[in-house]
């Protein structure tokens, strides 16, 4: 049994925990959020790290951390986690988005209740021996338009308790299909602008990007009405703060809520404090016992996931894949791979090692599929050329892009078979194309290689022979295999005419020696002989 050393810490959630410590395979060491010199000092000894926002990812620990294979984070936000690197290094890391969604959501009808019933105002007002009442006069949700931008996970269970405070709802989201859009019953707006002229109340779910970075600044602040109540509780920075604060102090929007800072904790004389209708909250948006929980058994699953069963598909960092689990996608990615390696192969012997182009192609059954599909053709094209050890299917796109290799993905290409794909790989003035197919309950077979049609199998080597098309080659190659003791498992001839080029795709156990290749070349109907061993087989 193979064992696993996890460092826990920042206080995950304790059944989150209980998940690792039950795992016969796990050691698990749960510690306070440790000082960056310590954890240094420390992670080399890991196998996983799982943690909350406090403790720092950096590229610097990745560097050091020699075992480490995944970073867990009981939460969304992996901001505190040096993506680049870790995708560089082959480290998967697994956030759990999931969890702490209602929470938000909750959070978002509190606090703008909060704002439009002056409810801060009237509790400290109370404490200190006031009694407002006449100047404490609200504004009610219903009838409302409530404007969502980011129509995900946390915008749509906004959109639904937004109905059962009567409220109309409208958003925009450009990534988001039109499915989502009426099974939430949210009018689309096709433009931000259009949403910022509809609405009463507009609220920011999406994640902090480029694109999202002050994406409500004082231009778009200055389009809403002076009654407007604007609120952010998913990033730091989506509203300018600079914007709102200037908005707020002049009368020109009503109220605010920000939950989520450019910088955080709050330093000092900050410009939010004390502006008047701003509800401030110091990022407590996830920050009930039910989320907490929730995250981190969420992640605590996924990273013994990881660990035990290579189970990536909840990896931030790894090709995504949606409509099949990974373990069901596990043969069309072992076919994915063993197809590209026939062809870097094939291509090699024919003089073209550098390849600058692998594109791949998949039938219907696939579909959603394509990228991890194709991370596995970049590492069967990859491995052998890349040093050993940190080539895997997370990093390998990005390597692949790091060395020039254009990558490309066809799903539901025009005439492959439903469970079939194909890798075409390219470079100068030559290309090969490899398919193959992955049914659900079959063997995964080879089915083509350039224009010969093959089925067979490729378990731990294959041998790809070109010949002429005449009598006794199969006798010839078989009595020279035969002789070196190397056991036939399967042999497809293919043709493309009679008399013509053929092609023998020959499945043997163990491996093949180039003295045996040189054999197979000097049989004289022989034109070609390539092996190509498969990585993990
Ligand atoms: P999600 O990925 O489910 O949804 C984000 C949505 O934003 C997606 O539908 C996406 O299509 C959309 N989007 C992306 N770019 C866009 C753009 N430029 N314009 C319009 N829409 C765009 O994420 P989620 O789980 O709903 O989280 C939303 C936000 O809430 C994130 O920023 C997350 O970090 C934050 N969050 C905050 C807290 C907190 O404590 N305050 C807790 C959890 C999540």
């Amino acid at each position: 049994m193979s064992t696993y050393r996890l460092l826990v810490t920042d206080g995950v959630d304790p059944e989150g925990v209980a998940v690792l410590t039950a795992t016969p395979e796990f050691i698990v060491d749960e510690v306070a959020t440790l000082p960056p010199a310590e954890l240094l000092a420390r992670i080399g000894e890991y196998d996983a790290i799982v943690g909350r926002s406090a403790t720092k990812v950096s590229a610097e620990l990745l560097r050091k951390a020699v075992k480490l294979r995944v970073v867990g984070r009981a939460g969304v936000g992996v901001d505190n986690v040096d993506l680049d690197v870790a995708t560089e290094l082959g480290i998967a890391v697994i956030n759990a988005p999931a969890g702490n969604t209602v929470a938000v959501a909750e959070l978002v009808f509190g606090t703008l209740i909060g704002v439009l019933r002056q409810i801060p105002r009237a509790t400290t007002g109370l404490h200190d021996g006031k009694w407002e009442r006449a100047k404490l006069m609200g504004h009610e949700l219903k009838a409302k338009t409530l404007g969502i931008v980011g129509v995900g996970r946390i915008g749509g269970e906004v959109a639904r308790r937004a109905h059962a405070f009567d409220m109309r709802v409208v958003g925009y989201d450009p990534y988001v299909g039109d499915d989502r859009f009426g099974a939430l019953k949210v009018t689309r707006m096709a433009t931000l602008d259009e949403l910022l002229a509809e609405a009463d109340i507009v609220t920011v779910h999406v994640p902090l990007t480029d694109e999202t970075l002050g994406m409500i600044g004082r231009r778009e602040l200055a389009r809403l009405a002076p009654s407007a109540v604007v609120a952010n509780l998913a990033r730091g920075g989506i509203i300018d703060e600079t914007a709102l604060v200037a908005a707020l102090r002049e009368g020109k929007l009503a109220g605010a809520v920000v939950d989520a800072f450019t910088s955080e904790p709050l330093q000092g004389e900050h410009a939010l404090r004390g502006v008047p209708n701003l509800l401030l909250t110091p990022h407590i948006g996830a920050n009930t016992h039910e989320a907490q929980r929730n995250v981190a058994v969420d992640v605590c699953q996924s990273v013994r996931e990881a660990l035990l069963h290579h189970e990536l598909s909840r990896s931030l960092n790894v090709a995504a894949v949606s409509g099949k689990s990974w373990p069901e996608l596990q043969s069309a990615i072992t076919i994915a791979q063993r197809a590209a390696s026939v062809a870097r192969s094939l291509l090699a012997d024919r003089g073209l090692k550098a390849v600058t182009r692998l594109a791949v192609r998949t039938g219907s059954e696939l579909a959603g599929s394509g990228p991890a599909l194709l991370s596995a053709a970049v590492v069967g094209v990859l491995e052998g050329v890349m040093a050993e050890g940190r080539l895997n299917l997370i990093n390998a796109r990005s390597l692949a892009e790091a060395r020039g290799i254009q990558l490309s993905i066809t799903e539901n290409a025009p005439g492959l078979p439903a469970h079939g794909l194909e890798v075409v790989l390219g470079g100068a003035m030559n290309e090969l194309a490899v398919a193959g197919s992955a049914p659900p309950e079959g063997t995964p077979r080879l089915t083509r290689i350039g224009g010969f049609h093959v089925d067979i199998n490729p378990k731990q080597t294959l041998l790809v022979l070109t010949n002429h098309d005449v009598p006794g080659v199969i006798g010839r190659v078989g009595t020279v295999l035969g002789d070196a003791k190397v056991n036939i498992a399967e042999y497809h001839q293919a043709r493309l005419a009679q008399g013509g080029e053929a092609l023998a795709a020959v499945s043997v156990d163990g491996s093949i020696t180039e003295e045996v290749r040189q054999a197979l070349l000097a049989t004289p109907e022989v034109l070609s002989a390539t092996i190509v061993r498969f990585r993990g087989a």
